[in-house]
């Protein structure tokens, strides 16, 4: 519960914008003091456990011992470096570690600063493959409704067009070929006509594309829909019959959360180029990187051509450091037991919510569990009622959701159903 307003807080709620809201009429935010593991501490000494991982990224917790010695170490020797003209181990370390996990098809990786960036980056390429391949009008995308890729304009102009949170940009927009959102849930009976839509729209325009991009099984921030793997299967048939580029957006799925490395290992293919961030550094700094083929790089690079982005903090070497730990602990640990131990308990955990007159629809992948509720939520009054129950969980839309850290124990686990099972059950 929210104690009396600090005068710091006074001066965040007046002058400091918080994701995706207003300043005009800001709604509370709960002061955190610090985390540890998988509770967070509120200033009034309150404990909750963390039910988000901070937007699917603090995979391993808070404050876990193994990064915070990665991060001593790294600042002992520099904190950055400009990447122009120089090269440093904690980048190499990272690039050869992430090209061992990724799909074998991948050769190289540009680093970036934030899943947006890299999802530009990931767009930049293909347009630059086309341009220096000879297939000059490729100059559009081709994805699926229902996607989130970002916040900035290449990479909201492949946003879901209605729920990708971005109408307002839609005049300013690169305007690009939206197929059905897949309909397919990830456990339903496949049948030929879920990839009707995308089919129609990749034989028509095909010559126009210069890239196929879609987030893999999980649609993440634009619903949390589990889509069948098939569908992601017979798109790469489709972008390799057509040859079109297929970009991965792995940015919420990479490491683990839907139970493989990497989703497209659901259907077991790979990508032309794939965007990874947010639990890339265990949640701690922000990191991305987009990998791409070498038929990517040596399209791109052909005729002398220089491949046009290059960030100001480029593979800095404190986050390099910090995801290096990071994917060393994942890699280390049992991730596949704790995946499958939460996605059980979730399973069974959130199907009760199935009798609520209030729940349209339950589901769970991996460490990803989903009450979607048939009208959206009074955010501030949900998440309060939350709070109250000792739990971080934030809904958003219809969706209320739990995608805990992986090293969750079952107690704090089932604290979190509970409170969701109880809050949907109850709430309107
Ligand atoms: C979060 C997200 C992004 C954007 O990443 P930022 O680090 O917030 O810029 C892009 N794509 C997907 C699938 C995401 O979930």
């Amino acid at each position: 519960m929210i104690t009396t307003e600090q005068p710091w807080q006074k001066f965040d709620r007046e002058h400091i914008w918080h994701p995706y809201t207003s300043l005009s009429h800001p709604l509370p935010t709960y002061p955190i003091e610090s985390a540890s593991g998988t509770r967070l501490k509120l200033c009034d000494g309150a404990e909750l456990i963390d039910g988000m991982s901070s937007w699917w990224a603090a995979i391993h917790g808070y404050n876990h011992p193994v990064i915070n010695k990665a991060i001593e170490e790294q600042t002992a020797k520099m904190t950055h470096f400009m990447f122009g003209g120089i090269s440093h181990q904690p980048a190499t370390t990272l690039a050869q570690k992430l090209l061992e996990l990724a799909p074998k098809s991948l050769d190289n990786v540009f680093f970036s600063d934030s899943g947006s960036v890299a999802v530009e980056v990931a767009m930049k390429m293909a347009l630059q493959y086309c341009h220096t391949t000879g297939k000059q009008q490729g100059s559009k995308f081709l994805t699926v409704r229902g996607g989130y890729h970002g916040d900035t304009f290449l990479a909201m102009s492949v946003c879901d067009p209605v729920a990708g949170m971005h109408s307002i940009f839609k005049d300013t927009l690169a305007q690009n070929y939206f197929a059905d959102k897949p309909a397919c849930s990830f456990t339903a009976n496949w049948k030929p006509h879920y990839i009707d839509s995308f089919k129609q729209l990749i034989n028509i325009h095909h010559n126009e594309l210069a890239a196929v991009i879609l987030e893999p099984i999980v649609q993440g921030a634009g619903g949390l829909n589990f889509y069948h793997p098939e569908y992601l299967r017979q798109i790469r048939e489709l972008c390799d019959q057509y040859d079109v580029l297929l970009i991965l957006d792995e940015i919420a799925t990479g490491f683990g959360r839907t139970g493989k490395m990497f989703a497209c290992e659901h259907a077991d293919i790979s990508p032309d180029i794939m965007c990874v961030g947010k639990a890339l550094t265990g949640g701690n700094i922000s990191l991305a990187a987009t990998m791409s083929t070498k038929c990517v790089a040596d399209g791109i690079c052909a005729n002398e051509n220089l491949f046009m982005h290059g960030p100001t903090f480029m593979a800095n070497p404190l986050a390099c450091a910090i995801a290096n730990a990071s994917l060393e602990i994942l890699c280390n640990s049992p991730w596949q037991e704790n995946i499958a131990r939460i996605e059980h308990a979730l399973q069974a955990g959130l199907e009760p919510c199935r009798n609520s007159p209030l729940v349209a629809d339950v589901r769970v992948l991996g460490a990803i569990g989903v009450v979607e509720l048939k009208q959206d939520v009074d955010q501030e009054a949900i998440q309060a009622e939350f709070v109250k129950r000792g739990v971080w969980v934030r809904p958003f839309g219809k969706l209320v959701y739990l995608m805990p850290p992986f090293i969750i124990d079952d107690n704090d686990l089932q604290q979190l159903i509970s409170a969701v099972v109880e809050i949907c059950s109850e709430c309107s």
